[in-house]
């Protein structure tokens, strides 16, 4: 789908990642509109040039189909609690897998071209049998999340075997940046940012040895605008590659903090795997799609932007 001035429909847009997406593609000249139904998403992060919709997504959307007529659709929202999906698994179902399916048939009817898809590598695989994981390795998500996240990559590809609708899933590691909220599936940069800036202890669940692949928002949006463009539409797993403790992860974050406060520790929850890093090699091959932003680079991003909130707040 080359050029500016594509339609796109964005859901979860007034998200995390979603709203960076947003902010990318209006800065590209496209016409964006947002499906969201501000249940983690903030009114705030909605741009103004952008067409929001609050609506939920297992809600009619036939409106905002023929309001938009998208030609292309990238389809974030989700719920994203990976703790809650084990407590609540039929609702994570409802919203992450109705909820698609909902909006697949409506780009069915709606004759949209292409679809991208916000998935996870991170709770996809498993404990995985080899680090860092590509996209060959067997797909055995240990929570309800996963599960659900997982289930809308192959009804994708069945509405484009029997509707022709053309997809691309890219597969997130753990994204930070600012604008995440504390919660969910990889907010622990937002959490311990935070935490730090305003004096508490944080909790490290485990004993700091679990290992995560934590990727720039920015790299994330940019990965998204080359899909929308990409003549390649398929499966990718994005990330650095590099495994990151917990333990690593807080001295970063507390490095760009300023802070000696030392953690505390709680035993692990449930769900969560010890070790995952994706192998991005597909991507950079086909899509030519690499991460830029180095870690200590991004996290001092997030931290900034979380302490002039705070500094905000307070004024
Ligand atoms: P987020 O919670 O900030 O964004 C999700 C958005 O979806 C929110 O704005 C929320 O209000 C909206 N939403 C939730 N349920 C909805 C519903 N029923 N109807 C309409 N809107 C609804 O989370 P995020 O971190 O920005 O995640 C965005 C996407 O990326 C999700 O699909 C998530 O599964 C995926 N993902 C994120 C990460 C990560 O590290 N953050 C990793 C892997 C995959």
């Amino acid at each position: 789908m080359k050029g500016c001035g594509l339609r796109i429909l964005v859901t979860g847009g007034a998200g995390f990642i979603g709203s960076h997406v947003c902010d990318r593609l209006l800065s590209l000249g496209h016409v964006v509109s947002i499906i969201d139904n501000l249940s983690t998403g903030k009114r705030e992060n909605v741009p103004p040039a952008a067409h929001f919709y609050e609506i939920d997504l297992n809600s009619p959307l036939d409106e905002v189909f023929a309001q938009e007529s998208p030609e292309a659709v990238v389809h974030h929202a989700a719920h994203i609690n990976v703790t809650q999906s084990v407590v609540r698994p039929g609702y994570d179902a409802t919203v992450n897998i109705l909820g698609s399916l909902n909006l697949l048939e409506r780009c069915r009817e709606h004759h949209v071209q292409r679809v991208i898809y916000a998935g996870t590598g991170g709770a996809l695989f498993g404990e995985p049998d080899y680090v860092p994981v590509d996209e060959g390795h067997p797909v055995n998500p240990i929570s309800p999340y996963g599960v659900s996240k997982h289930t809308v990559e192959h009804y994708l590809f069945s509405y484009r075997e029997n509707h022709g609708l053309d997809y691309t899933v890219l597969r997130y590691p753990n994204v930070y940046g600012p604008r995440q909220d504390p919660h969910g599936e990889a907010g622990v940069v937002a959490i311990f940012a935070l935490q730090l800036l305003k004096g508490e202890r944080p909790v490290i669940f485990g004993d700091g040895s679990k290992t995560r692949d934590y990727c720039y928002v920015g790299d994330i949006v940019n990965a998204n605008v080359i899909a929308l463009n990409s003549a390649h539409s398929d499966v990718y797993n994005l990330g650095r590659g590099i495994e990151v403790s917990d333990l690593e992860i807080f001295e970063a974050v507390r490095n760009a903090v300023g802070s000696v406060i030392e953690p505390t520790y709680a035993p692990v929850r449930p769900g969560e795997v010890e070790h995952i890093a994706l192998d991005a090699s597909k991507a950079e091959k086909e899509l030519g799609w690499t991460w830029t932003v180095d870690l200590n680079e991004g996290v001092a991003e997030a931290v900034a932007f979380y302490r002039a909130r705070i500094e905000k707040n307070r004024a």
